[in-house]
C-alpha cells in the first residue's frame, strides 16, 4: 500500500483508504492521525462514543486530511458489511484494515467469570476481528478483482503471558488473534494481501479504566524494562509501517511493542 510524503503528490498513485476499527480513541485514534497525515483517507469506526469519533475526524480535517466516522459493532456481520460498503462508496478501493477494536473487563480469576462476559469478550475481540478480516480480504484479493492490501491486527502481550487472575478470557482472545494472523497471512500471501499483528504491552489509554484499574500502567511501570508505559502513537508508528510499502516482504509477523516486557 502506497505511503507518500503529502507534499509529493505528482509521482505516485494516491494512497488508498484504510478502515481503523475502534478509531475513536487510544491506539486506534493515533493510527488514524498517522494514516491521514500520510495522505490516506481514513474510516474511523466506533461503536458507542460518537462524540469521540467526531473529534478525531475534526482534527484530521483541520490538519488537511480526509476522514469520516462510522458507527458499527464489529461483532455484528450486517453492521460490518455496511461499514466496508460505506467506506468503498466514499473512497473507492480499500487499501488496508486495522483490526484494532477491543475490550477487556474487570479483573478476576476465570472461576468467577460469567459466560455473558466471556461471550462479549470473544465476540468483540475475536469474532469481530474475523468478520472484519473476511470483509477486507473479499475486497482486496486480486483473484476477486481487488488491488491487494494489508491488514494489521492488534493483539496484546497478554497473548504470551495469559493474564492470570486478571483476564484470562481477554488473553485467550488475543492468543487467537495471533493464530488468525499467521494462518490468514499464509492463506492470502499469493493474493497480494499482507497480514501482520502488533502486540502492545502496557499502553497509556482508557482501556485500563474499563477493567476498573485506571492506574494500572503507573502501578506496573517498574516491571517494564524501559521503566515506563507506552504511548498510543508509539504503537501506531509500527502499525502504519506494517500497512505501508516500507514493509513489502513482512507478513505473518507478530511484533511486540512493549518496552522490553
Ligand atoms: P480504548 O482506548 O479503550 O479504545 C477502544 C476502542 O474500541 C474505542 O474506539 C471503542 O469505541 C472501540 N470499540 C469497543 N467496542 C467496539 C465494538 N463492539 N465495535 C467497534 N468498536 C468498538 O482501547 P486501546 O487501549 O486503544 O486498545 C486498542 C486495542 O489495543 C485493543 O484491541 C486492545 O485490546 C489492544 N491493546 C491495548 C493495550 C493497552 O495497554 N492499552 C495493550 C495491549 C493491547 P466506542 O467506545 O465508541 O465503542
Amino acid at each position: 500500500m502506497t505511503m507518500q510524503n503529502p507534499s509529493d503528490k505528482t509521482s505516485q498513485p494516491p494512497p488508498r483508504a484504510v478502515i481503523v476499527t475502534g478509531g475513536s480513541r487510544g491506539i486506534g485514534a493515533a493510527v488514524a492521525f498517522r494514516l491521514a497525515h500520510g495522505g490516506h483517507p481514513v474510516c474511523v469506526n466506533f461503536h458507542a462514543d460518537a462524540g469521540a469519533a467526531g473529534r478525531v475526524v475534526e482534527r484530521i480535517e483541520r490538519d488537511g486530511g480526509c476522514a469520516f466516522a462510522h458507527c458499527a459493532d464489529v461483532a455484528d456481520e450486517d453492521q460490518v458489511r455496511a461499514l466496508f460498503d460505506t467506506c468503498e462508496r466514499r473512497y473507492g478501493s480499500l487499501g488496508g484494515l486495522v483490526n484494532n477494536a477491543g475490550i477487556l473487563d474487570a479483573q478476576m480469576p476465570l472461576a468467577e467469570m460469567s459466560v455473558a462476559r466471556m461471550r462479549r469478550i470473544v465476540d468483540i475481540n475475536l469474532l469481530g476481528a474475523l468478520i472484519c478480516a473476511r470483509e477486507a480480504v473479499r475486497r482486496m484479493q486480486r483473484s476477486r478483482g481487488g488491488q491487494g492490501g494489508a491488514i494489521v491486527n492488534v493483539s496484546s502481550m497478554a497473548a504470551r503471558y495469559g493474564a492470570p487472575f486478571e483476564y484470562v478470557d481477554y488473553a485467550a482472545s488475543k492468543g487467537a488473534i495471533d493464530t488468525l494472523t499467521v494462518g490468514l497471512a499464509r492463506e492470502v500471501a499469493a493474493d497480494g494481501i499482507r497480514v501482520n499483528a502488533v502486540r502492545p504491552g502496557l499502553i497509556e489509554t482508557q482501556i485500563h479504566a474499563s477493567g476498573a484499574d485506571p492506574g494500572r500502567v503507573a502501578r506496573l511501570r517498574t516491571t517494564i524494562p524501559m521503566q515506563r508505559g507506552g504511548l498510543p502513537d508509539e504503537v501506531a508508528a509500527v502499525i502504519v509501517w506494517l500497512l505501508s510499502d516500507a514493509s513489502p516482504y513482512t507478513t505473518g509477523a507478530l511484533i511486540d511493542v512493549a518496552g522490553g516486557r
